[in-house]
C-alpha cells in the first residue's frame, strides 16, 4: 500500500465514513514524500521480500493528475522492479477526466487494474447516495479503461437502495454490469455506519436495509441477469451473508441453484453468522 494521496477528493457517498476526520482531508503528498517511501519500500524489498503488487492509495487516487501519477509508476519501475501490478482506487469521475491517450500511457507505464465502487446501475440509488456519477457515465468509464488495456474491478452494495428501491436497484445494476462487462467484480452488502449521512436516513426511518433474504435476492437477481464475457465475480467480502465465488458465466448455474436452496429453505444455519460479519 503506497499512499499517493490523502482522503478521498468526492467525500460525500452518504454511507462512507473512511475520511471523516477533517484531518483527513483531501490532499496530495508531495512527490518527495512518496520518493521516499518508495525508496523505503526498495530498501525493505533489498532485504529479501519480493514485492509484487503496488496499490496506491487513498480514496479515488487516480484523480491526481497524470504526470503525477506516471512519475509514481517510473519511481516504482526504477527502484522496485520485481514489481508486476499496480491497483488503484478510481471512480467515474477520475476515470472520465482522463484521455484515452492519458490512460494508454498509464498502462504503459505500469497501471494494471482500477478498482471502482459503482455501487449501483439505479440512477435514482446513485443520486440518493450522492456517489457523484450515473449509471451512463459508470459504462463510459468502464469502456475508457478496456480500451487503455487496463483491467476494471467493479464493486456493488447488496442493499443500498433499501427496501424501498430493492428491485429497480437489483434489476439496474444487472444492466450496468452487462453492459460495463468488467473482468471483476465484487458484491459486498451495505453495513449502515454510524454518524453517517445513510445512518440518519435509518434513524429517520427513510431507508431500511432489505432483511438477509432480500439481500440474497438481490445477489439471484444481479447474477441472473447479467451476462459477462468472462467474470471472476466474488461475493465472499465478509460483509456477505452467503459466500460465493464463481467464474462467470461458467459457474452462473451453479450459482444461482445455490442462492435457490438457501432463499428456499430460509434457514439462517446456511448463512455466516453475524458475529462473523464485518464490513
Ligand atoms: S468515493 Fe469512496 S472513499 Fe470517497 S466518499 Fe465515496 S465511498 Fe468514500
Amino acid at each position: 500500500m503506497l499512499q499517493v494521496s490523502l482522503g478521498c477528493s468526492h467525500n460525500k457517498c452518504t454511507y462512507c465514513a473512511m475520511y471523516d476526520d477533517p484531518s483527513q482531508k483531501f490532499r496530495v503528498k508531495p512527490l518527495a514524500q512518496v520518493r521516499t517511501d518508495v525508496g523505503d519500500a526498495a530498501a525493505y524489498a533489498a532485504s529479501g521480500l519480493t514485492i509484487r503488487r503496488v496499490f496506491l492509495c487513498d480514496g479515488d487516487a487516480l484523480i491526481l493528475p497524470t504526470d503525477h501519477l506516471l512519475e509514481i509508476l517510473q519511481m516504482l519501475r526504477d527502484q522496485i522492479p520485481s514489481v508486476r501490478r499496480v491497483g488503484i482506487y478510481g471512480d467515474a469521475r477520475s476515470i472520465l477526466r482522463k484521455s484515452p491517450a492519458e490512460l494508454q500511457q498509464l498502462q504503459q507505464a505500469g497501471l494494471g487494474i482500477v478498482y471502482h465502487g459503482v455501487e449501483s446501475g439505479d440512477d435514482q440509488v446513485l443520486e440518493r447516495i450522492v456517489k457523484g456519477s450515473t449509471a451512463g457515465e459508470a459504462i463510459a468509464a468502464a469502456h475508457l479503461l478496456r480500451g487503455a488495456g487496463i483491467r476494471h474491478s467493479v464493486m456493488v452494495m447488496l442493499g443500498i437502495g433499501g427496501q424501498e428501491r430493492s428491485v429497480e436497484h437489483a434489476v439496474a445494476t444487472a444492466r450496468i454490469l452487462t453492459a460495463m462487462d468488467p473482468p471483476f467484480v465484487g458484491a459486498l452488502t451495505t453495513t449502515v455506519v454510524p454518524n453517517t449521512p445513510l445512518a440518519a436516513e435509518q434513524d429517520a426511518g427513510e431507508f431500511v436495509l432489505p432483511d438477509q433474504w432480500g439481500l440474497l435476492a438481490e445477489l439471484r437477481t444481479i447474477l441472473a441477469e447479467s451476462t459477462f464475457t468472462r467474470c471472476r465475480f466474488h461475493a465472499n467480502h465478509a460483509s456477505n451473508y452467503l459466500p460465493l465465488s464463481l467464474n462467470l458465466p461458467a459457474d452462473q448455474q451453479r450459482g444461482l441453484e445455490q442462492l435457490d436452496r438457501v432463499l428456499q429453505n430460509r434457514d439462517e444455519d446456511d448463512l455466516r453468522p453475524e458475529y462473523l460479519r464485518g464490513l
